[in-house]
């Protein structure tokens, strides 16, 4: 039987359609910002589907909020807080109060020493329409069928922790994965979680862009961590003359070591573009080097942040553990 034109038009119309398809699907980019919000983190990413999504809101509410309505967001598709200090939720209680949410993802840590301060969850419950979630550690968040989010740590159950580095530990760290390109972002994650990770995730770690875990502590970042993660781009969020001594010598000369470009927020927000998988892969940095890592080799005197470097904790890696069970 002879093909008819009518059926050949119907043939290639479903070819051009498919065609079209594919081009608006790999059209857009993914846009991800780590505004400066002085000592703490809050990052805004925007997916390629047109969604975005906001992990962590920094020590006050302003900075944030100013940065969301300078570039025109009235809605947040999710709000995600990697764990309970105040230097990472304080700023989205303005957030939930001024923007509209439909997702909170969150862990189970309880600050106890934050009562009264911390009323994420009751905020995102009051929040009309707004769902608030537990991500485990291995799962997936289905953001954007073209970008690959995992979690990668949490605490999913219910610990009742002090303004400490157990809190830290359960902070949910993600890595978005889009064209070829990692982005880790680490929360205040610390070796002990890096050591966990690298144990259970066997590939996966690799990651272009690094956004350094705990602001740069002397805890975090260890040198086999880094070997596993091989950044291209560190990116550390802090506010000038901290009491932390954010971030430490110790961590910008591993991640100098590791072959890392450092950048920080010091100066201002700092972003980068992913492109879309046609438009190859160069890095897209669009901010200020930091250029000045070597005046950091003063520790105050006064830091908190001196003890010893744990090599586990009990909370968080027990669950962590769990979910390697699975
Ligand atoms: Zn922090």
């Amino acid at each position: 039987m002879t093909k008819t034109p009518s059926r050949l038009l119907g043939k290639f119309c479903l070819a051009a359609s498919v065609l079209v398809l594919t081009a608006s699907s790999l059209r857009a980019q993914l846009n991800a910002y780590f505004i400066n919000v002085g000592q703490g983190d809050a990052i805004y990413l925007e997916f390629p589907n047109g969604t975005n999504a906001l992990i962590d809101g920094g020590p006050s509410g302003e900075p944030v909020y100013q940065f969301l309505k300078n570039k025109g967001v009235t809605k947040l598709d999710r709000v995600l807080l990697t764990h309970p200090h105040s230097d990472h939720y304080r700023g989205l209680k303005k957030v939930f109060n001024s923007l509209e949410v439909d997702k909170y993802y969150d862990t189970r840590a309880e600050n106890v020493d934050a009562v009264g301060d911390n009323n994420l969850r009751e905020l995102a419950a009051a929040e009309p329409g707004c769902r608030t979630l537990y991500p485990e550690p291995g799962s997936e968040l289905k953001w954007d069928s073209n970008v690959t989010v995992k979690v990668l740590n949490s605490c999913t159950e219910k610990v009742l922790i002090h303004d400490n580095n157990e809190n830290n530990n359960c902070s949910l760290v993600i890595r978005l994965y889009y064209n070829g390109t990692g982005i880790l972002l680490m929360g205040d994650a610390e070796g002990s979680v890096e050591d966990a990770m690298m144990r259970i995730y066997r590939t996966g770690l690799n990651s272009t862009y690094l956004k350094v875990a705990h602001h740069g502590s002397r805890y975090s970042s260890t040198a086999k961590f880094l070997a596993r993660v091989q950044p291209k781009i560190a990116i550390i969020s802090y506010g000038k003359d901290n009491v932390y001594g954010h971030p430490h010598k110790e961590a910008l000369d591993r991640l100098h070591a590791a072959g890392a470009t450092i950048y920080t927020t010091l100066g201002g927000t700092q972003s980068l573009t992913i492109p879309a998988p046609r438009k190859g892969v160069e890095l897209m940095v669009n901010g200020e080097l930091d250029v000045a890592p070597v005046s950091l080799t003063e520790t105050p005197s006064f830091n908190m942040e001196q003890r010893p470097f744990e090599s586990a904790d009990a909370y968080a890696l027990q669950q962590l553990k769990a979910a390697e069970a699975k």
